[in-house]
């Protein structure tokens, strides 16, 4: 995979980075029994499936089956490639990598949107300074200054169809990308006719942790009707919206600092306030929140302000946002701004210290439920509290902590003036029920992944393939002669393991740390994830545990060749001479299979 460089130097700049070290960064890891363990990042879980072996240096996800070292780790998390990985950890560790010319780099598919993202930045930034005159009046309105537009990289692409697909065109890029994120799009009548998905709009780049764009919002400057207000990217490879909050690039080590963050809708809103120093902020730009985005803003804060528009929309959003953040166990407060303001205005007509007096005045999320419950359903009969506990009842059953359960159990129970113990039997009824419904969700999810990530390559002696690699990984010297000896890539029926097998006939001995190596030579993650999964357990007795596998892996490979050849034959007139001639070959496959069994009934 990497020839150009040295696999000495791989190792060392993998054997200088700890893998619970590196992972802590990203995830809290808890310790459990000799590894650790979270909550998966690459699916969704409630109860932590994500293992850590620190003996053993890789990690591996008994839900969604990835798994890997440290460079695998990188790779997915933050959607880079190999050399990108090895890049990484080779500037924080020091040990430098031999100079490679830039096209000999391994480009991934993640690189060449990220670049594609890139010139269309590049792009309407440049268009922006180009028309700024013209803008002006709209930024002075807006507050907006020269410095935000810089260091947010805002752009501005004119009402034409064309303006990034012609500079695609002239500077002979690749189309593929720039259709892959969204950029441009094909006309559905007429698939030759492309045409840019921005026109007439501001643009905001969207950021990923590493600080690369992934996608843009799009403010439409016509102030038609009929044009929609904001258009974002859609998803793609490098682009999960429920991984994403805007501004949290720029704003994380200050959610960090002032140990809570402040959650607003729109991008102004964000900008507005981290211009004016309120820069513990994100933004949700116009996306539902997800469990994904709760965990996400865990790695910085337990502690949120939902800061939303003071309509119709805004407390729904609030309420709906609020309970997932909420049920994620995050500490939620909830500011609705007054009358038709929004936290943009808000800042630019009242001033910061006002915006800091409000945020300090948050409600609880509890009681921001319970009060617009009261407002809506009433609070006057027995029929209107009944119905507004039982919804109460329902919210507090979702958090996933039972002291803070109580808490709120004996918060409610005053205020409704109801027996404590009653309220807390039902929430505790009502959240086994919620649990038990997550728990099976939770489980069919990665049932179903597991069955469509590996489709049809269950074929022959799958498991026997994958154990003698695995017996081969952990105990070379001792067995790779007898397994080299009695079993060649011929055995191998299915092609992953059959290339892996190769590849440590041929390089096996060479190697120092044979599993960290050849994770390096692996592409396919889910063959990573199954290797890493077993590595996991410790094969008790190998010995005999080989020779079964052997034994499997032969007689499986005769096997199919006599369901090939009877295949044949079932298509054939048994008087044909063939006939005959296939028959004898099945039986001599059959007493091979003997042959295989009794030599192995002696060992
Ligand atoms: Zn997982």
């Amino acid at each position: 995979m990497m020839a150009q460089i040295p696999d000495h130097i791989i190792d060392r700049i993998r054997e200088s980075v700890d893998i619970v070290e590196l992972i802590s960064r990203y995830l809290s890891l808890r310790k459990s029994g000799k590894n650790y363990k979270t909550t998966c990042p690459f699916h969704t879980e409630k109860t932590p499936s994500f293992t850590v072996s620190p003996d053993k240096q890789i990690f591996y996800c008994f839900g969604c089956g990835a798994g890997g070292n440290v460079f695998n780790f990188l790779m997915r998390y933050e959607k880079i490639s190999f050399i990108e990985a090895l890049q990484k950890l080779s500037e924080e560790t020091g040990i430098a990598l031999p100079k490679f010319r830039e096209d000999e780099k391994k480009v991934s598919e993640y690189d060449r949107l990220y670049r594609a993202n890139q010139i269309a930045a590049d792009l309407y930034y440049q268009l922006l300074k180009q028309n700024y005159e013209k803008l002006q009046d709209y930024f002075k309105k807006r507050e907006i200054s020269g410095e935000t537009i810089d260091q947010f990289r805002i752009g501005y692409v004119p009402d034409r169809w064309d303006t990034l697909f012609n500079e695609i065109t002239q500077k002979k890029l690749p189309l593929e990308p720039f259709l892959k994120t969204g950029l441009v799009l094909e006309s559905e009548k007429d698939r030759s006719r492309k045409y840019d998905r921005f026109r007439n709009r501001l643009i905001f780049p969207v950021h990923n942790l590493s600080g690369r764009i992934v996608a843009f919002g799009g403010r439409d400057l016509s102030n038609t009707e009929d044009t929609p207000k904001y258009v974002n990217s859609p998803e793609s490879a490098i682009y999960n919206k429920s991984q994403i909050l805007y501004g949290l690039f720029y704003s994380r080590d200050w959610i960090r600092q002032e140990e809570y963050v402040i959650m607003v809708e729109g991008y102004m809103d964000f900008l507005q306030l981290f211009q004016n120093g309120i820069k513990n902020v994100v933004a949700t730009s116009g996306t539902a929140l997800t469990e994904d985005h709760a965990k996400l803003i865990r790695r910085y804060t337990p502690n949120v302000v939902l800061c939303y528009d003071g309509d119709a929309a805004g407390i729904q959003a609030a309420s709906r946002g609020g309970q997932i953040l909420f049920q994620e166990n995050l500490n939620v407060r909830v500011v609705i701004l007054p009358g038709t303001e929004d936290p943009d205005s808000f800042v630019r007509s009242r001033g910061t210290s006002e915006f800091y007096a409000l945020i300090k005045q948050a409600e609880d999320f509890v009681d921001f439920r319970l009060h617009q419950l009261q407002t809506t359903i009433g609070f006057k009969d027995v029929s209107q509290k009944a119905r507004v506990t039982e919804e109460m009842i329902d919210v507090v059953a979702s958090h996933s902590d039972p002291i803070k359960q109580n808490f709120y159990a004996n918060l409610l129970a005053q205020k409704f003036q109801i027996q404590e113990s009653t309220l807390i039997e039902k929430i505790r009824k009502k959240s086994r029920i919620l649990r038990s419904r997550e728990r099976k969700t939770d489980l069919s999810r990665s049932l179903e992944s597991g069955k469509n990530s590996l489709g049809t390559l269950f074929t022959g002696a799958w498991n026997a393939e994958k154990d003698i690699l695995i017996i081969l990984l952990n105990h070379f010297p001792h067995v790779h002669n007898i397994v080299f000896q009695l079993i060649d890539e011929e055995d191998f029926l299915n092609p992953p393991f059959r290339s892996i097998f190769n590849l440590l006939k041929n390089h096996g001995q060479q190697q120092e740390d044979l599993i960290h190596w050849i994770l390096t030579q692996i592409e396919d993650e889910k063959i990573i994830g199954l290797l890493t999964a077993d590595l996991f357990v410790e094969i008790q007795n190998p010995d005999r545990y080989l020779n079964d596998c052997i034994q499997r892996i032969k007689i499986t490979r005769y096997q199919y060749r006599i369901d090939e050849l009877r295949q044949t034959m079932r298509q054939l007139p048994p008087d044909q001479p063939d006939y005959q001639d296939i028959l004898k070959q099945v039986n001599e496959n059959l007493t091979q299979i003997q042959k295989i069994r009794k030599a192995f009934a002696q060992k």
